[in-house]
């Protein structure tokens, strides 16, 4: 893939490659060119499974390339330790596994506290922390001099993990999917997958705009697509979408060193000597005819979330309204109307992001903002991932749900993932991302430690 033109907010018509060809088999179909499709197949590619991937769009045009670029384990949903634990070994070595830059480094985590009363609370994921053999620890004074400079006048103390990292979104997951090529699998681009064929009612192929690839096992990787395309075979997956927008500056001298997020600024220096800056704690979510399906299976994340939440109602509300529900295997699907799902920035957001950037960091006021982007965050009840096998359509399995957190976590996803799809056990037990949990009478549980 060519990167040289490559800006997340506009001029990637270019990286929208059609297929010369669709391979007419596969032992596995992953349908998603995210960091959790890509990283499944770099790992089944590895053990030698032939595995395709389709991607719609481009590599990393959704979720994956238009994150914060925060690899953390700090504050974390204790379910999700085990497999980001994982993930941050595979981070640690994976330029030199793959032979490519991904911009890994370890520069730290620093969530930061403005009252003693947030301070105390912090403490709570430390003793977490403890648990899982993780050197997180409680700072202030000169230790938070030492991670942002005179922005430390501004915080009672912050939780400080020195071996979490930030890696480069734009280049992480497209080097990891040119990896899987090199592995043996063949990833296709501009590929919408339309949906599946089944024999015996187990999956038996599955059919995309450019063809249909006979296999028995499909991996449904497909981000905030997931809960469309599960819905179109009959199966119930809660999800929603919040928008966030992002900004990078040009490069500027200052004393940050970690990703350090605040309750109005959320900054990580870039590997080009710029930052990646966001709002801390505003999302916005349009409210659409799913809001309301499964406004009884969020009422916690809610709860959980409802200081960070902008909502409102638009045009989303219509266009998911018209949006067909199931379609025809031979015509367009949803998939192909919309290749790369790009939410304009909120201009009220990115105001606010330079506002509070110079009032927290004042060697940074005035730094140019190059350019601003948003994401469509999608996020499961619980905010934690689905990972299961489906048990109406045997071959059919779901990986989604990453909630905001999933760049992290993704090559660890992958491979677990890929364990899964291959039968075999890679020490990570996926029986608490299981779908079903929203539906067999389990609490929904939301993890507000921090
Ligand atoms: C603004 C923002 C900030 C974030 N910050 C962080 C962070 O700092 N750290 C962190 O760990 N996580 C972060 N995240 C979350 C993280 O980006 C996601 O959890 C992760 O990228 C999800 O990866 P994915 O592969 O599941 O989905 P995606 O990256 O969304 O990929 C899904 C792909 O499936 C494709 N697709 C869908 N349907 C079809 C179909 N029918 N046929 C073919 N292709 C299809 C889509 O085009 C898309 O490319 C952030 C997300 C956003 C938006």
């Amino acid at each position: 893939m060519n990167l040289e033109n490559y800006r997340v907010s506009d001029r990637w018509s270019g990286l929208l490659q059609p297929p010369d060809h669709c391979p007419p088999s596969a032992d596995v179909v992953i349908i998603g060119g995210g960091i959790v499709g890509v990283s499944t197949a770099w790992f089944l590619a590895r053990q030698g499974v032939s595995v395709t991937l389709c991607e719609k769009g481009f590599i990393a045009g959704e979720q994956s390339g238009r994150n914060w670029g925060w690899v953390r384990a700090q504050g974390r949903d204790p379910r999700e330790m085990p497999m980001m634990l994982e993930s941050q070994r595979i981070w640690r070595s994976l330029a030199e596994d793959i032979g490519e830059d991904v911009g890994y480094t370890e520069g730290g985590c620093l969530y930061t506290a403005d009252t003693q009363k947030e301070f105390a609370s912090l403490a709570i994921w430390r003793d977490i922390a403890i648990e899982y053999g993780l050197p997180t620890r409680m700072i202030s004074g000169a230790d938070l001099v030492a991670q942002v400079g005179d922005a430390a006048s501004r915080w009672v103390g912050g939780l400080y993990t020195h071996t979490d990292g930030r890696a480069e979104p734009h280049k992480a997951t497209p080097a990891i999917a040119r990896a899987a090529i090199r592995a043996g699998a063949t990833v296709l681009t501009s590929c919408a997958v339309r949906g599946l064929e089944t024999a015996a009612g187990k999956v038996s192929a599955l059919v995309t705009e450019h063809g249909t690839i006979r296999t028995s096992t499909v991996l449904c990787a497909a981000g905030a697509w997931s809960s469309l395309f599960c819905g179109s075979l009959g199966i119930s997956l809660p999800q929603l979408k919040v928008r966030g927008t992002v900004a990078r500056t040009a490069p500027a001298k200052s004393s940050i060193r970690a990703n350090v997020y605040a309750k109005r600024i959320g900054i990580r220096p870039r590997q080009d000597g710029g930052y990646t800056v966001a709002h801390g704690t505003v999302l916005d979510h349009s409210i659409t005819p799913n809001t309301f399906r499964y406004a009884r299976k969020f009422l916690p994340a809610l709860k959980s979330e409802i200081g960070s939440l902008r909502v409102r109602i638009g045009k989303e509300f219509f266009e998911e309204l018209r949006m067909p529900k199931t379609w025809s295997l031979d015509s367009e699907s949803p998939f192909e109307a919309m290749r790369v799902l790009s939410p304009e920035p909120n201009p009220k957001v990115i105001a606010k992001i330079k506002k509070n950037l110079a009032s927290t960091y004042p060697e940074l006021a005035g730094v140019e903002f190059v350019e601003a982007w948003s994401g469509m965050v999608e996020t499961s009840p619980d905010v934690v991932p689905i990972i299961c096998a489906d048990e109406k359509i045997p071959g059919f399995h779901i990986a989604t749900g990453f909630s905001g957190h999933g760049f992290g976590l993704g090559p660890g996803a992958g491979k677990s993932i890929a364990a899964m799809l291959t039968h075999s056990d890679d020490g990570v037990d996926l029986s608490t991302f299981r779908l079903d949990r929203f539906f067999d009478g389990s609490p929904i549980r939301v993890f507000s430690g921090i």
